[in-house]
């Protein structure tokens, strides 16, 4: 059955983008080069960043990102130096292209989770989306992966321009032999904040008759299944990461922000300088997070509030629950 899963009190989680470089030019793209530049960030100084975000007690998870993460020619010695450190874990999250021959650079005791980004059940969907030949290299890297052993997940990040291959996903995924499957709601920020949030977010009724029932029948055939809670009824209880949980979003020109919702502004909480990880200036993100309205998340309202509805009162039908709050459904 699902669950939502609470925010951990006990845990940290460091989602590192060492590059913004990429290979590709997603239509949905949220890297923004105006906010995060175009850097790569040396293997020394990710290491050294790492270790800002160690704290005694608690385990630290760390996701790799991009840009593509495999285009950094030191990958290999960044999960070295995270397992060096102390992370509990390590997933490198990837477009499928696995530059540098990353498989045979590391191995699946370094490294616990590939995530590969797949968009679509097959290939005039998801390259539509993702670019010319994606789906081919996706899988093939998919396949690879799993032959090598690595734990294996694919996210899929539902929009209107792929939500009628949903359905079609728990055949594709059992095929390629993945582990895990992470139903990603579209944010509205970076490439797709042009495209509009009519043209892209789905409503709450499209949602809920898609995501659920789909996670569902992945998790029976033993693939198990991550996906945001979205929407509250307006009595549920509202709980902002920012304010409970420890989550941090680094980008390779210093900036660390709490709340990826955020990334398309410079609101990040802290910037990391040559004296170390610092408070950014006053307004951020963290002053937001206090905030409490009807509608639950404050910067959801404030950057894609196409997805609330409101009676002829004026009222929100729904709150938007937090962004990193998600319904967990075990492998059936
Ligand atoms: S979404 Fe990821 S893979 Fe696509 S262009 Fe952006 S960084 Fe590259
Ligand atoms: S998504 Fe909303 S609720 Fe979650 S951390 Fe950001 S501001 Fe807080």
């Amino acid at each position: 059955m699902k669950q939502t899963v609470s925010f951990s009190k006990n845990a940290v989680n460091v989602f590192f983008h060492i590059t913004t470089r990429c290979n590709l030019k997603c239509a949905h793209c949220y890297i923004n080069p105006v906010q995060h530049g175009d850097s790569t960030l040396p293997a020394a100084t990710a290491g050294r960043w790492l270790s800002f975000f160690q704290k005694p007690g608690k385990a630290a998870n760390l996701i790799l990102l991009g840009g593509e993460p495999t285009l950094h020619p030191e990958l290999a010695k960044i999960v070295s130096a995270a397992r060096q450190i102390g992370y509990a874990s390590v997933t490198i999250d990837t477009n499928g292209y696995l530059f540098h021959d990353i498989l045979d650079q590391v191995t699946p005791e370094d490294v616990d989770y590939f995530s590969f980004s797949l968009d679509g059940a097959t290939p005039a969907t998801n390259d539509q989306i993702r670019g010319a030949g994606c789906y081919a290299a996706c899988t093939r890297g998919i396949r690879r992966a799993v032959e090598k052993g690595f734990g294996v997940s694919v996210i899929y990040t539902v929009s209107r321009k792929n939500l009628h291959e949903l359905a079609d996903m728990p055949e594709v995924l059992s095929d390629l032999g993945v582990h895990r499957f992470f139903i990603q709601v579209i944010g509205i920020r970076g490439r797709s904040a042009q495209a509009g949030q009519d043209a892209l977010q789905l409503t709450r009724q499209q949602w809920e008759q898609n995501v659920p029932p789909v996670a569902q029948r992945v998790a029976k055939r033993g693939i198990a299944v991550t996906y945001p809670k979205v929407f509250l009824e307006t009595d549920e209880i509202f709980e902002c990461a920012g304010r409970v949980a420890e989550n941090y979003f680094i980008f390779p020109n210093g900036r660390v922000y709490q709340c990826p919702l955020c990334e398309d502004f410079a609101l990040h909480s802290f910037q990391i300088t040559d004296q170390g990880l610092l408070p950014a200036p006053k307004i951020n993100e963290a002053d937001l997070f206090s905030l409490d309205i009807a509608e639950g998340c404050v910067i959801n309202k404030l950057v894609q509030g196409g997805n609330i509805d409101y009676d002829n009162q004026g009222r929100p039908k729904w709150k938007i629950a937090c962004c990193l709050l998600k319904e967990e459904i075990p492998a059936g």
